[in-house]
């Protein structure tokens, strides 16, 4: 067992990765707060140690528009579990100045009201912790991860081929997409799972929230001065937003998650013009965590 080595093992995994907070933390000091959490979620999610032996069992007798994790359930190790959990409050807690009371929360309960993000199952565990709802969310977020990212490794081979799947939400995990990827030189659009990392493709012009494809309620902001690559598309039928990129490749899963922490500016551009992101999930996730 090497527990006390644990927060050792998650500082600078991967250089790229390393390379690219710096330079979030440079242009984004707002986005500071969770950059130590985001690169220890990563890290966490790289290893194997706790999450590659999760076993997941999924439904194959699906509602037609469910993603895969719907109904599903997953077995993890408790220890691990509650190992991670601690170490994720105590990243996020270090701005605020007190602890949390980490063994007072059940990793599994928070584990799998954050896979089905469900606020009000978040919150009322958060009842037991010293943190503000809005930032638990966030941290049940980032302690979903690293089995989120597991999950979306596993189930890639399992996704609707090509492009059979239809919806604005992720085939696997039920979340809208963070980001909508212009990849190659076809300029194909994906849009990327910020949780499990998984992509689907969709034609341009459509909305992911509403299914909107008229051309005259579609379109984007673009920054006005300096960065020009990256823009926010919106919709006025539903007042959805969605934040674009062009790509020469797949981003990595890290990359989404920085890339949408970076783009900050962007997302207050679009709620001042009154497009918000939707308040409820893409589909109502039903997955079940047990203890393994
Ligand atoms: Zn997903
Ligand atoms: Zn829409």
């Amino acid at each position: 067992m090497l527990w006390p080595l644990a927060k050792r093992r998650h500082l600078a995994p991967n250089p790229q990765l390393a390379q690219r907070v710096i330079e979030v933390r440079q242009e984004n000091p707002e986005a500071e707060r969770w950059l130590e959490l985001v690169e220890a979620a990563f890290a966490e999610a790289g290893t194997d140690m706790a999450w590659g032996d999760a076993v997941l069992t999924i439904v194959t007798e699906r509602p037609v528009r469910a993603p895969i994790l719907h109904q599903a359930q997953i077995a993890v190790r408790r220890r691990p579990a509650q190992r991670w959990l601690r170490q994720v409050l105590e990243l996020a807690a270090v701005d605020h100045g007190e602890r949390a009371v980490p063994h007072e929360v059940e990793a599994t309960a928070l584990l799998e009201a954050a896979i089905c993000q469900d606020d009000d199952r978040v919150d009322a565990v958060g009842l037991r912790t010293n943190v503000d709802p809005p930032t638990l969310r966030v941290i049940a977020q980032m302690f979903a991860l690293p089995l989120l990212q597991t999950c979306g490794r596993a189930l890639a081979g399992h996704l609707p081929a090509g492009s059979a799947w239809w919806e604005g939400y992720c085939p696997v995990c039920g979340a809208w997409p963070t980001l909508a990827e212009f990849r190659g030189l076809e300029r194909k659009r994906w849009l990327r799972c910020g949780r499990c990392a998984t992509g689907w493709e969709m034609a341009w012009l459509r909305c992911p929230f509403c299914g909107e494809t008229q051309h005259t309620n579609l379109g984007y902001l673009a920054p006005e001065a300096g960065e020009t690559t990256r823009k926010v598309e919106v919709c006025d039928s539903c007042k959805g937003y969605v934040k674009a990129e062009p790509t020469v490749r797949p981003l990595a899963p890290w990359e989404i998650v920085l890339d949408d922490l970076a783009t900050v500016p962007l997302e207050v551009a679009a709620l001042d013009r009154g497009y918000h992101r939707p308040e409820r999930p893409g589909f109502a996730l039903e997955a079940r965590i047990v203890e393994a």
